[in-house]
């Protein structure tokens, strides 16, 4: 399917690895022009190298970190206008309720919910003189089904949900639309990252745990970054342009429930 987004400008925040990186490879092969972020240089640097020869787009890479007002900066002074913004950020760590204090409550909507809203508000005003634009953000299954244990992430990303919920209605005239992703289990570090502390518990090893949580899906597997990024290209192409404020669950039907 041509998505007929070629030549299209679009930012993917945090897209060296994982999610991030799976959009902007798929945006890449549906022509579009790329301004790629992360923080550590060497594997952005070497994930735009990647898309460029697979791809033949302009890949522009700004090492910075997306959840402060200067690595925003950053990367906002390179991109100048979009009509394609991809919110991402690396998610907030697990516990257990009684842990967290005020300064994780607001690191965690810093980077969650506070980073894409800003986003959001440098670029959409842009889109809608020209009349398009496309924005998704990256969320995740724990805010239609939230996990006990990421009791942070829950919070930022309800937070956000709520401010789409009504943004993308206030925008929608003006040809814009803002949508949410919400991934469910996915091969990616920070998969790796949760997989590992429930091995260490259960006394177990990494490929064990990884079985025990793939039985808990319906597909029988974790998603991969190539089906992510194509539901991602497809959000921001022409023909997603009556899909408004959306919260698309990407899960494998892990979530059992009707809506
Ligand atoms: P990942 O594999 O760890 O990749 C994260 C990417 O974001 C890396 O490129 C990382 O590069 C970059 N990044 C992280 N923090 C950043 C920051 N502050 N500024 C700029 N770039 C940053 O993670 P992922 O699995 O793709 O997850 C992406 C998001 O989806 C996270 O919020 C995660 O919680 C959420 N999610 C993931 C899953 C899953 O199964 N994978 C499920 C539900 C929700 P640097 O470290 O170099 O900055």
């Amino acid at each position: 399917m041509d998505l007929g987004i070629k030549g299209k400008r679009a930012v993917i925040c945090a897209s060296s690895k994982g999610l991030g990186f799976g959009c902007a490879q798929a945006l890449a092969a549906a022509g579009c022009d790329l301004v790629m972020n992360a923080r550590g240089q060497e594997a952005l640097e070497a994930a735009a190298e990647k898309i460029r020869s697979e791809h033949g787009v302009s890949v522009e890479a700004v090492a910075a970190d997306i959840t402060t007002d200067s690595g925003r900066a950053d990367v906002l002074s390179v991109v100048g206008s979009a009509d394609i913004l991809v919110n991402n950020a690396g998610g907030p760590p697990p516990g257990m309720w009684h842990d967290w204090d005020r300064d994780d409550f607001i690191a965690a909507l810093d980077a969650n919910m506070l980073s894409p809203i800003a986003m959001i508000k440098a670029l959409v005003p842009g889109m809608m003189e020209r009349g398009w634009g496309r924005v998704v953000n990256i969320t995740s299954q724990s805010v239609k089904a939230p996990i006990p244990q990421l009791g942070l992430s829950n919070a930022a990303r309800t937070g956000l949900t709520g401010y789409v919920a009504g943004t993308s209605r206030q925008v929608a005239g003006s040809g814009v639309t803002i949508n949410n992703l919400l991934p469910g289990i996915h091969a990616t570090d920070r998969a790796q990252a949760l997989d590992g502390p429930v091995a260490e518990r259960e006394g177990i090893t990494l490929e064990e745990a990884r079985a025990r949580r793939s039985a808990t899906i319906p597909v029988g597997r974790y998603g991969t970054l190539e089906e992510f990024g194509s539901v991602c290209a497809f959000l921001c192409s022409q023909h997603a342009g009556f899909m408004v404020g959306q919260n698309i669950l990407l899960d494998g039907g892990a979530t059992n429930a009707t809506i």
